[in-house]
């Protein structure tokens, strides 16, 4: 425990304590635990993980959501589940996926993004050869927004301390991100591409990690997602991707934190303003210097605090940014005889852009299995096929009818991955749905958003919060802040988040 002279009081039981153990939660803990801080994590949960955890049924380990990870790298700096698993000295064998995704889309359009750069864009310019040097000048930006970023230590950009050493040790790149930082996609792709079909499909190349077509994603975001891919690359963590947080928590304990599982938070307690503590579900209340919430921003501020406490910077951010929606998902079992030979790990199936951005409209699938056979029996793959819905189609809805609805929407989407896979109906071994509702109960996210989506066009990422709040002593991390949704994307919050709590702290 840290010196009193830098605690706001002298009660608290804990330096931080984190709501939640997602991955945003974990990285914060794990980065201020082996700080020296006594860290306690709270998680409602049986396990840790979040939206990057995972369940066990009938011989097959389901990821629940994310198993496109990026942060796996071994070079760089924005490797960042390397860095956060190396910190508390933990390790994870990843298995390299050498495309990241088969995309099935409108008029026969058929890509695969290669792990290598060069066969990536050969293959894009290929399917649209009079736009061959547009192609190459919309990714090379791309990666020059990457390389500011992959040139310098990730950290607080609340911090003037760290700012003013980035800066001092890499300006060229600091004044590149200062570009890039209000900046679209839309904006980089209309400059050097005229194809409308080439456009939609850089806007889907958006869409499936952003929720958003181009003109709303941030440059910076789609610079890493973009580039990484062909430089740290997709890899898949051997044993699912729920051992990124249970490694998490391993080194977690090594450093001497703690973490209570089933423990809900359901008050952050406030003296005048100031944030010094939580309230269990249980009753118990314990105090700490610091709360971070990895709750979203609207559990945290509309349910873990009272409505008066509501400051005014989140009414502000509300109107910025609305809650994306969450997901129908279908995790399956199938005999592997079903899959082709060459098959890739992960698709993308669009059959018409107008519905890309609807409910049902755009279909993801993973299938872990081609990459860690020890996911499902012997003899069988797991298909993960998900695809955007909100949550209004599926509240208040009596349990017969909710059922009846299930079971239409899951064999939709099976039809759907029949033409991708024929002979996927006859070779089903399991089948269990999840909508929108399983997403919010399970995962604890209001209205089981997959996180923050723009109101309207904003600049980049300028409107995005960074981990302080308005009230003093709480602290949010995970997607709903800087940088927004993603593995690696929730780290670099974590490690952010960490840092600054640091600098707080005097840590
Ligand atoms: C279907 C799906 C597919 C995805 N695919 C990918 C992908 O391929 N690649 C990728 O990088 N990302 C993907 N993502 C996104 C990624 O999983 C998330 O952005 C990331 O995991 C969010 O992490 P987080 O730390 O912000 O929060 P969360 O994962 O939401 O974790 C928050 C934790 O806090 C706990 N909690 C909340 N409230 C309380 C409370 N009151 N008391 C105690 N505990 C509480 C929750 O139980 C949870 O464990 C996907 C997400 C989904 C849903």
């Amino acid at each position: 425990m840290i010196a009193p002279a830098n605690r706001a009081s002298t009660s608290a039981d804990y330096d931080v304590i984190t709501i939640g153990a997602g991955i945003g939660g974990l990285v914060t803990a794990t980065q201020l635990a082996s700080k020296g801080a006594k860290v306690l994590v709270l998680e409602s949960y049986l396990i840790p993980g979040g939206s990057a955890g995972y369940f066990d049924r009938s011989g097959y380990r389901f990821d629940v959501g994310a198993s496109m990870i990026f942060g796996f790298g071994d070079k760089g700096t924005t490797n960042l589940l390397t860095r956060a698993l190396e910190a508390v000295n933990v390790q994870l064998e990843t298995i390299p996926d050498l495309v990241q995704i088969h995309y099935h889309l409108p008029n026969d359009l058929e890509v695969k993004v290669h792990r290598d750069y060069k066969d990536f864009i050969e293959e894009l310019s290929a399917k649209f050869p009079h736009e061959r040097q547009g192609i190459q000048k919309f990714y090379d930006e791309c990666w020059k927004v990457f390389n500011c970023l992959n040139a310098m230590e990730l950290l607080s950009l609340e911090e003037p301390g760290y700012l003013a050493r980035v800066f001092f040790q890499h300006p060229l790149a600091c004044l590149g991100l200062v570009k890039y930082l209000p900046q679209n996609v839309g904006d980089i792709a209309r400059r050097y591409i005229k194809d409308p079909e080439l456009l939609k499909f850089i806007d889907i190349e958006c869409y499936c990690w952003s929720v958003v077509p181009a003109d709303l994603t941030p440059a910076i975001n789609a610079g890493m997602v973009f580039s990484d891919r062909h430089y740290g690359g997709i890899n898949y963590p051997k044993g699912g991707v729920g051992q990124i947080a249970q490694k998490l928590v391993e080194g977690l304990e090594k450093a001497g934190g703690e973490i209570r599982y089933e423990a809900r938070v359901t008050d952050i307690e406030l003296e005048g303003n100031r944030a010094v503590g939580v309230k269990l579900a249980s009753g118990e209340v314990l105090r700490a210097q610091r709360i971070v919430s990895n709750a979203t921003r609207w559990d945290t501020f509309e349910k873990l605090l009272p409505k008066s406490a509501m400051p005014l910077s989140e009414e502000k951010w509300q109107q910025r940014y609305r809650k994306s929606p969450s997901f129908l998902s279908l995790h399956v079992g199938v005999e592997a005889s079903v899959l082709p030979a060459g098959t890739e790990c992960h698709h993308i199936i669009v059959e018409s852009w107008d519905d890309m951005q609807e409910a049902e409209g755009t279909l993801f699938v993973s299938i872990p299995t081609l990459l860690d056979r020890d996911l499902a029996p012997e003899g069988y793959h797991i298909i993960h096929a998900f695809t955007p819905d909100w949550i209004d189609r599926w509240q208040d809805l009596p349990s017969k009818e909710y059922e009846q609805r299930k079971e239409a929407a899951a064999w939709k989407i099976i039809d759907r991955l029949e033409r991708i896979f024929p002979g996927l109906d006859a070779g089903l071994d399991y089948l269990e749905v999840g909508t929108p509702r399983t997403h919010r109960r399970f995962l604890n996210r209001s209205d089981g958003t997959y996180g923050p989506i723009p109101q309207r066009q904003l600049k980049g990422l300028l409107g995005m919060p960074f981990n302080r709040t308005a009230i003093p002593g709480l602290y949010c991390v995970g997607d709903s802040t800087f940088p927004g949704q993603g593995l690696n994307a929730v780290a670099f919050s974590g490690f952010a988040c960490a840092h600054r709590i640091a600098v707080d702290l005097g840590l």
